[in-house]
């Protein structure tokens, strides 16, 4: 049984489709700066997350889904190539990279709107931005931050690392960083 003060584990939840590529560049990444991750085997993305008419998924669908996997004292990061929208600011249908409750246990990345150059790099960083959102880290005006805000557009080449305070935060909850 999973105790409060144990550190958290980082799950990384494929969903079919996915490269395998992607999947060990993103895991080694985040091991890189965090011990505790595992890799789940894919999952078909769920049915329900689909939205028909415009032939994309559900972005906050997609990460209630994971939610109901998420164990205690577990966060997931699920990884996808297919085109995730949510609502936002009044958009009902507003294309993302990714998305995370802030906080929670469940996040989503997406290779569909990132650019073929850099695409697995920006993949990594936009699932290290995500799961930020579940540790509670709100947007960061730092440019060269993981947590800096999107903004509809894609900066994340410009995004180097977590700034100071990002890290502070993510220190206090036992993230291991070298
Ligand atoms: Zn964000
Ligand atoms: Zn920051």
């Amino acid at each position: 049984v999973p105790k409060s003060s144990d550190p958290i584990t980082i799950d990384i939840q494929p969903f079919d489709g996915i490269p395998d590529e992607a999947v060990q560049y993103v895991t080694k990444e985040l091991r890189q700066l965090y011990s505790r991750v595992t890799v789940k085997p894919a999952l078909p993305l769920p049915a329900s997350a689909f939205y028909a008419a415009r032939n994309r998924y559900r972005a906050d669908s997609l990460i209630n889904f994971l939610n109901r996997l998420a164990l205690p004292r577990h966060v997931v990061i699920g990884l996808t190539d297919q085109d995730i929208r949510c609502t936002k600011n009044k958009v009902a249908d507003w294309g993302v990279m990714g998305l995370g409750f802030c906080p929670g246990q469940a996040s989503i990345a997406s290779t569909f709107r990132l650019s073929k150059k850099e695409r697995l790099q920006q993949l990594f960083k936009v699932a290290i931005h995500e799961l930020g959102h579940t540790q509670g880290l709100p947007h960061c005006a730092v440019k060269t931050c993981y947590m800096r805000d999107a903004e509809g557009g894609n900066p994340t080449d410009e995004e180097k690392d977590f700034c100071k305070d990002c890290k502070a935060v993510l220190i206090k909850k036992d993230w291991l960083f070298n």
